[in-house]
């Protein structure tokens, strides 16, 4: 297992973004953390540290909890790719994807390899400490946690709003491994699946940092500059780190339209071209920029170059005079800061984000646009739809597979600056409100304190 280092971060910088009342509300969730987690570590386990969601999260949440006086620490899984096979399967399954049947042989897999970890992970964790898993990942390691009497819970970041036959075989595969945990968190109450007790189950939706790299405030004169110097966009004299294929990089002036994903089917970046390439002539002179991790540096997606080239594929097979206007970033992941100031400078740069994910968990590339009051189009399905309230925070698009409405959304914010200037005003007071620190700390105190009650008041023996 790899130990990732939480830097911890100031809280007061943190309530210094939020207003009064929220500030007082974080600063009392911290409080009350330090009180009831005194003495023991919170541990949190993903499948890696880079890339995706919950790395994101992980980053900037385990930082404020440690800057809150909570001892924390963070765990990677020691893996290989046949491991992350089955569990990109399993991901895809939970998302409602049929991908064949679940043999024991992958059971077998998943247990050996999670096996492997268990004396590691025991040599970190003590008994009085808390363990999050994330994941289907890490699931299998609710046993042998338990079993040395930790308190344990899953984190599900993703699910289904409506189960199918495929999801419900990838809860089924889960099921074993799972239930023993103390306690159970989903973005959406829809995702859970029935069998986990109403009294484990907790509804947290996640949140982002307003002062990480990914989102901190940049001048129009830095996002400039980061994004000539990374070569996304054309006429500076790039430091070589951005990898741009299909149309050569856009020129800055020219409004660019940019989605932000992992290389995933889901995130249909395909889906994003070919509805691109329905914009009406009023709208014609603006880009399409789909960017995502150098796939040759995740390691937790086997699928990541084989959709890239899907999308080449697409993008070869795009009209003429709609190629040239849509370009593919592999964005470098060696250094997450510098990645992340790559995502936050395109997102300040673009003139509508879109994200037209088939499913989605919650979607924090939503949020991260919203929160720099960029009008957005997204798709309405997971958690997108608890974000964006349609025609007041941003355009949802309610069937993500119709690219006329998507492309007519599309149109709508980039042929309406006032529409734009107002949706982008509401997306980023309803982060602040809803999708910040202190929000998601507090109830993370609250469940903490919950399950160590519980026990508590368990009959010894
Ligand atoms: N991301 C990134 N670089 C990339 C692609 C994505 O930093 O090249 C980040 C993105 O900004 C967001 C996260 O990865 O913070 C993706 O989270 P989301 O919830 O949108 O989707 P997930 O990848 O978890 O399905």
């Amino acid at each position: 297992m790899q130990k990732v280092e939480v830097v911890p971060r100031s809280l007061e910088d943190l309530a210094g973004q939020l207003t009064p009342e929220q500030a007082e509300r974080l600063r009392t969730a911290a409080a009350r953390a330090r009180q009831v987690l005194a003495g023991r570590v919170v541990w949190s386990v993903s499948s890696t540290a880079t890339g995706g969601g919950v790395a994101e999260m992980l980053h900037a949440m385990l930082g404020y909890v440690a800057g809150a006086g909570v001892q924390t620490g963070w765990l990677v899984l020691a893996a290989d790719q046949d491991f992350f096979r089955i569990t990109k399967r399993l991901h895809n399954a939970i998302h409602g994807i049929p991908d064949g049947a679940w043999t024991a042989f992958q059971h077998e897999y998943y247990e050996r390899v999670l096996r492997r970890n268990v004396p590691e992970l025991l040599r970190h964790v003590g008994p009085d400490d808390i363990v999050l898993l994330h994941d289907p990942q890490p699931a299998g390691l609710v046993g042998p946690l338990r079993d040395a009497g930790v308190l344990v819970v899953w984190r599900s970041h993703i699910g289904r709003d409506v189960p199918n036959e495929a999801s419900a075989a990838g809860w089924e595969f889960l099921r074993p491994y799972l239930e023993p945990a103390d306690g159970f968190v989903f973005s959406r109450r829809q995702y859970a699946p029935p069998w986990v007790p109403a009294d484990r189950l907790w509804v947290i939706p996640p949140s982002i940092d307003p002062l990480s790299a990914k989102n901190r405030p940049l001048s129009a004169d830095e996002r400039l500059s980061i994004l000539l110097g990374a070569g996304l966009l054309a006429g500076g004299r790039p430091v070589g780190s951005a990898r741009v294929q299909g149309a050569p990089p856009p020129p800055p002036d020219l409004p660019l339209v940019v989605q932000v994903s992992r290389w995933d089917r889901l995130k249909d970046m395909a889906g994003v071209m070919l509805g691109f390439a329905q914009l009406p002539a009023s709208v014609r002179d603006a880009h399409l920029m789909l960017a995502g991790p150098a796939v040759e540096e995740v390691s937790d997606d086997p699928e990541g170059a084989a959709v890239l080239a899907e999308c080449l594929h697409t993008w070869r097979g795009l009209p003429a005079g709609v190629r040239e206007r849509v370009h593919l970033a592999s964005l470098p992941m060696h250094d997450p800061q510098l990645n992340a100031i790559m995502v936050n400078a395109l997102q300040r740069h673009a003139a509508v984000v879109v994200q037209k994910s088939l499913v989605e968990g919650f979607g924090l590339t939503v949020a991260e646009a919203m929160w720099k009051a960029r009008p957005v189009v997204a798709s309405a399905v997971g958690g997108i739809q608890d974000q964006i309230v349609d025609g007041r925070d941003g355009l949802l698009v309610p069937d993500p597979y119709d690219l006329p409405e998507f492309a007519a959304a599309v149109a709508r914010e980039l042929g309406d600056p006032v529409l734009a200037r107002r949706l982008g005003h509401a997306a980023h007071v309803r982060v602040r409100d809803h999708f910040l620190g202190d929000r998601h700390l507090g109830q993370y105190a609250e469940l903490f304190e919950t399950l160590l009650n519980r026990r508590s008041s368990r009959p010894a023996g």
